[in-house]
């Protein structure tokens, strides 16, 4: 069966309530085709509500960057699958490499993270990819594998369609270059073949997305590639004409 390919924009903590505004309504105007394609917008927090808003009734969708595994309780700043869920978000991204490195998030936590959300019913995209140094000293599938074994511990084959793993090689976010096609193209293979050995009967695997410096100029290469579903944008996602350039380029 012919899988959805995936979009999605990652604005990160950037951007305000007037830029966001534009830009939601340009790319709602810009992009009326998403047949087969989800295509999810990830603003920061406080700008959920009004994106969920601006988007209800269209084919786009909803992702938090982050969200916290307790239902509710003394856990401030922390954000539930509950509240997100209230707003009309229906994914949220875990395990951005920047929470990993900023926030020190662990793959221990990451896994609450990933439990709680899939139980709750949201889709989630679990990032991994590894840093220059793990590349450097040829650790980047021992490192991807542990990503994925520990941050998918305790996940049960049937919630599997609603999991997107992000491969995003750390060295190349925000660098403006993009990793070779023969670099994404060997890790994806190596997730899929991971997944298949963790899920050994399931019919149906997560979809993987490149991300890393993803923009027009070398999205119709990454995305020709066939193992790879989709792309995460961060920096060229927050220009509504270079967005929607990229989002017609994947549905070709
Ligand atoms: C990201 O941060 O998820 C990302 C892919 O950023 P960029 O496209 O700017 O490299």
């Amino acid at each position: 069966m012919k899988r959805n390919k995936l979009v999605f924009a990652n604005w990160k903590m950037n951007l305000n309530f007037k830029d966001i505004d534009l830009l939601v309504r340009g790319i709602l105007s810009r992009l009326d085709v998403t047949d087969g394609l989800n295509v999810v917008l990830a603003p920061p927090f406080p700008y959920l509500s009004k994106v969920s808003s601006l988007i209800t009734g269209s084919q786009l969708e909803l992702s938090s960057q982050n969200i916290f595994w307790e239902k509710e309780g003394p856990y401030t700043g922390e954000v539930s699958a509950d509240m997100l869920l209230d707003l009309g978000c229906r994914w949220a991204m875990i395990g951005h490499s920047e929470r990993r490195q900023h926030l020190l998030e662990t793959n221990e936590m990451i896994n609450k993270k990933v439990l709680s959300s899939i139980e709750k019913g949201l889709k989630i995209i679990l990032c991994v990819g590894e840093s220059f140094e793990q590349r450097r000293r040829k650790k980047t599938f021992e490192s991807i594998s542990d990503q994925l074994q520990r941050g998918l511990r305790g996940v049960s084959e049937n919630f599997l369609p609603q999991i997107v793993i992000g491969y995003e090689p750390i060295w190349v976010i925000g660098s403006g270059e993009a990793a070779s096609v023969d670099d994404i193209s060997s890790v994806h293979n190596f997730i899929s073949d991971e997944l298949s050995n963790m899920f050994p009967s399931s019919k149906s695997l997560p979809r993987i997305v490149y991300g890393g410096s993803v923009n027009t100029a070398n999205i119709e290469q990454i995305s020709r590639l066939d193992n790879v579903d989709g792309v995460l944008v961060g920096n060229a996602s927050m220009d509504c004409d270079r967005f929607c350039d990229i989002v017609m380029k994947v549905v070709k």
